[in-house]
């Protein structure tokens, strides 16, 4: 077997390694090498600093991964700002309007129940489905309402909270 002169990227000390060999401990300072070999030399790297370099370059790459990440939220969330803003000029809706919706759904309901009831009371008997249905129906403007608000608010809460994170992870990448 053809052995090979090396020296220890660490120490320095003069090192035996089989041809094919890959990695070997230093004798001398046990360092970990890599052997690597060009077409017409032959050294050795520590597998610590390999290590860490791999380690460093996986960070930048979480780091980048992590801002497209954060850019793709903010474009996100840019156009659905942009789309609410411009559903709000288009049909003056937004809070505003959802409230509105909110408000008239409950007063439709009550004003149907107080129809249904004194139908009721009036003996009209069948004729008290018609009110309760439309009350049941201004139950669902309502709720309708209500939930379109409460979904803007919960998305946006989603994404700050989303982006909070991205940011800190990114920091911390930083820091390494
Ligand atoms: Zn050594």
């Amino acid at each position: 077997m053809e052995t090979l002169s090396v020296r220890c990227n660490h120490c320095g000390a003069p090192l035996q390694v089989a041809d094919k060999t890959r990695f070997v401990t230093c004798q001398f300072c046990h360092s970990s090498l890599e052997v690597k070999r060009t077409e017409n030399s032959i050294f050795t790297e520590e597998v610590a600093k390999i290590a860490e370099n791999t380690g460093k370059m996986a960070g930048s790459l979480e780091i980048i991964t992590l801002q497209n990440e954060l850019e793709r939220l903010d474009r996100e969330m840019g156009v659905e700002h942009l789309s609410a803003a411009m559903n709000k000029n288009k049909s003056g809706s937004g809070t505003a309007g959802r409230l509105m919706g909110t408000l008239f759904g409950v007063f439709f309901t009550v004003v149907c129940i107080v129809m249904g009831t004194g139908f009721l009371k009036a003996g009209a008997g069948i004729f008290a489905i018609v009110p309760i249905g439309m009350a049941l129906f201004g139950v669902a403007i309502s709720v309708a309402s209500l939930r379109a608000g409460l979904n803007e608010d919960t998305s946006r809460a989603t994404y700050l909270t989303r982006r909070e994170d991205l940011e800190r992870q990114i920091a911390a990448l930083k820091q390494k």
